[in-house]
């Protein structure tokens, strides 16, 4: 078996300064790449979020 495949599925990060919309941490690295229009929660509180939405 060979691997040689570039592993698509790796996991990046992305490098930034933003702020928390939810508690306003700075947060320096991103998961996911960030949309300018839209929040972006620190990793505690995007974690909190996806809490609150697998409970409903
Ligand atoms: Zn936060």
């Amino acid at each position: 078996m060979a691997f040689d495949r570039p592993r698509d599925f790796e996991r990046r990060t992305y490098q930034g300064e933003w702020t928390c919309s939810e508690c306003g941490a700075k947060i320096t690295e991103l998961p996911f790449e960030p949309a300018p229009d839209r929040p972006i929660y620190c990793k505690e509180c995007w974690r909190k979020k996806r809490e609150d939405r697998g409970q409903r």
